[in-house]
């Protein structure tokens, strides 16, 4: 008999969708469906996940442990069993360990999956052990610095709610029809009130398509456009003088004449929407009652993102939307959970004094950038969990040159065989989310979800968390955490944080922490010290690097600007059919993507003699990728967009696209500047063939 049984979408997405899951009588995955149970989710997933029963069965899916048998890179590997494996991973990391010191060994992870106890138990790991720490840096480093220089912390008003009552959606720099498809459903219901969607992104996306007004600046000057409105809505008569006064950390008459120097002329002379166009969006945007503001992170995949995110977020404090039905705004739920991770990472025994590396940076590193490593040594040994930093990573062809070195022993523990997993010594196969337990939380909403274990581990697969505990009885890392199961990892951050504990939570399907929060309108006060939304930061409360922030908000002009050997601006959008690099193996997602391509506005094909379907190189002096170009009306002249992260054998040259980004942190607390790359296109002649 088929079983329905609920679970959670582990994957790097606000949703955070509550799923139903068919195991059918022989242990195998049938369907996979939205689960009801949590309101803004709602029964919608994403055709990615819809048809993870493809992903769950793949035949190439990782089955055993791996030793490398030919050069590094080859793919060549024969099979070894677990002992001989994490023997073999422990002497490994040891041997680094005793010749170079604890901190040449450089554990390493992302969020392949967002369960606390899978994806951050590497931590622990790293804190007993002293191995070198990492600031993680590739997704919301510059918009949480942001974001909280002007609120203190993340939280805001539910999509549900602005679904029902916002009479006017102001979606900034995000897609969900790529990326979180559910929200979707809630401009939907707004839309059919006759609520107005006004979309601002760099070229026309899907959620676009459905808006009432798409704007679409240039790369990197969303902050001007933010101040060109502002403008507007001071020198019209939109500004909430009462609001300010009660919320606002500076005077009305202060923030008026600094917005007056800031024109919508000012703003398009920067950002190229026409001047017009914002005191359209402006005046809608003041005349709403309820405007709802949705920000996402890519708009602040820039050098100067979070000056950007503070400037976009300040529009709600202006017209005192927080304080109506419906209004205010949402960029992540992050800071409402507040949970203890002190057993999961081992926080107790984490050393300050040990350096920290720039994930992001692993290039530089891995090629010994002295400014990068500090006083300490070359990186020897990487244990790497939940992420493909050779395809991921900035500078992915300096990447791949680091992981090349023969000095280099690398571990990576993964579902398939990842363009990194290709590159390692050691590949131990990984159980997927229903192969273990987990806690999650989301951005989009503000649940708790508690997932079990539904199906046995596929062949030899093991859990992040069982891997970790195994190696640490290997390479004598102590701590309490080793030897808990996930279960009781999960019950100990509940109870700290005073929440029903994991079964009641897993049976209730969720636990919702917005009602306790006025619904997210800070209807008390903002969570910074005085209660007030900060027009002038602490910028350097937010991050070391803080010279030349904007002391108000601005556009900062830090950003790769084109010139004339470099005169695009390249965006390396989400793909509708992967996430990052996850699903880039399932035939079905490549299908429809088809292949990497690059967006052009057709004055910019006709200017290079392009017709849809030529291939076109895209470069700068980090490299360059072969593709093929197709006309998109909607984008400004001068901007290239390639959506998707495909892996190095979806290129012709096989190449992938993070070649071309650079790896220099964003300011102030750095940050990867992903959608921040001058580039040139030039037509070429070759026939593109797939690389293998
Ligand atoms: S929309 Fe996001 S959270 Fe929901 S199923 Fe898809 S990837 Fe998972």
């Amino acid at each position: 008999m088929t079983a329905l049984l609920r679970t959670t979408c582990p994957h790097d997405c606000p949703s955070v969708c509550a799923l139903e899951v068919e195991r059918r009588a022989d242990g195998t995955m049938g369907k996979v469906r939205g689960s009801n149970r949590i309101d803004y989710t709602a029964g919608t997933l994403c055709v990615k996940v819809s048809r993870y029963a493809e992903r769950y069965h793949h035949k190439d899916r990782l089955a055993y442990p791996l030793l490398r048998t030919g050069s590094k890179g080859s793919g060549q590997f024969t099979r070894i069993g677990w002992d001989e494996a994490l023997d073999r991973v422990a002497d490994g990391l040891l041997a680094a360990e005793h010749r170079h010191g604890a901190e040449a060994v450089w554990p390493y992870f992302y969020a392949g999956t967002m369960g606390y106890v899978q994806r951050d138990g590497i931590e622990r790991l790293r804190h007993a052990k002293k191995y070198s720490r990492q600031k993680s840096t590739f997704c919301v480093t510059l918009s949480d610095a942001g974001w909280r220089a002007g609120y203190g912390k993340r939280w805001g008003v539910s999509p549900v709610e602005a679904g029902e009552h916002a009479d006017l959606w102001l979606i900034w720099g995000t897609n969900p029809v790529n990326t979180h498809v559910n929200m979707m459903n809630h401009i939907a219901k707004a839309k059919k009130r006759g609520a107005k969607v006004i979309v601002v992104d760099v070229y026309k996306t899907g959620t676009a398509d459905i808006a009432d007004i798409h704007l679409s600046p240039r790369p990197g000057t969303d902050g001007a456009l933010a101040c060109g409105i502002a403008h507007v809505l001071f020198a019209e008569g939109y500004a909430d003088r009462d609001y300010l006064a009660r919320f606002a950390d500076l005077p009305y008459e202060r923030l008026a004449e600094h917005f007056a120097a800031r024109s919508p002329e000012w703003a398009e002379a920067i950002c190229g929407v026409p001047a017009e166009r914002i005191r359209e969006v402006a005046r809608l945007y003041g005349q709403a009652q309820a405007s709802y503001l949705r920000v996402g992170y890519g708009f602040t995949r820039q050098k100067n993102g979070s000056a950007a995110m503070h400037a976009v977020s300040c529009l709600p404090v202006i017209t005192g939307a927080w304080a109506r039905k419906g209004g205010g705004a949402l960029y992540s739920m992050g800071d409402i959970y507040g949970l203890d991770k002190t057993l999961i990472e081992g926080l107790d025994v984490r050393d300050p004094a040990v350096r920290i590396l720039d994930q992001s940076r692993i290039g530089p590193i891995l090629a010994g950038d002295r400014h990068d490593l500090g006083d300490g040594p070359p990186i020897h040994a990487l244990f790497i969990q939940n992420t493909n930093p050779a395809v991921v990573a900035p500078e992915s062809a300096l990447v791949r040159q680091g992981f090349l070195r023969d000095d280099l022993f690398t571990v990576v523990h993964e579902q398939f065989m990842t363009d990194t997993a290709k590159l390692a010594d050691i590949v131990l196969p990984a159980t997927m989310f229903v192969e273990h337990d987990d806690l999650y939380t989301a951005s989009a909403h503000a649940n708790v979800q508690v997932t079990r274990k539904l199906f046995e581990p596929f062949a030899e697969c093991r859990s992040n968390h069982q891997v970790i505990c195994d190696l640490a009885g290997r390479v004598g890392a102590e701590h309490p955490g080793f030897a808990m199961t996930e279960w009781e990892l999960i019950e100990d951050m509940l109870a700290k944080a005073g929440l029903p504990d994991a079964r009641t939570i897993f049976e209730q399907g969720g636990h919702d922490l917005l009602p306790q929060r006025d619904g997210g309108h800070f209807l008390d006060g903002f969570p910074t010290p005085d209660g007030r939304f900060h027009f002038a930061p602490d910028w350097a409360a937010q991050g070391s690097n803080h010279t030349g922030m904007p002391p108000l908000p601005d556009h900062q002009p830090v950003i790769e600007e084109p010139t004339a050997e470099h005169p695009f601006r390249l965006v390396a959008a989400p793909a509708r059919q992967f996430l990052n690099s996850s699903f880039t193996e399932m035939a079905s997602g490549r299908a429809r993507e088809v292949r990497p391509t690059a967006l052009l506005h057709p004055d910019a094909m006709l200017r290079l003699g392009l017709n849809d379907g030529d291939p076109v190189q895209v470069g700068n002096r980090r490299g360059a990728v072969l593709v093929h170009a197709k006309a998109r009306p909607g984008q400004h002249e001068g901007t290239v967009i390639i959506e998707g992260i495909w892996p190095r054998g979806g290129f012709a040259d096989g190449e992938c696209v993070n070649t071309l980004i650079s790896a220099e942190p964003g300011f102030p607390n750095g940050g990867g500047a992903f959608h921040d790359t001058a580039v040139w296109v030039r037509r070429v002649t070759v026939e593109l063939q797939t690389a293998a």
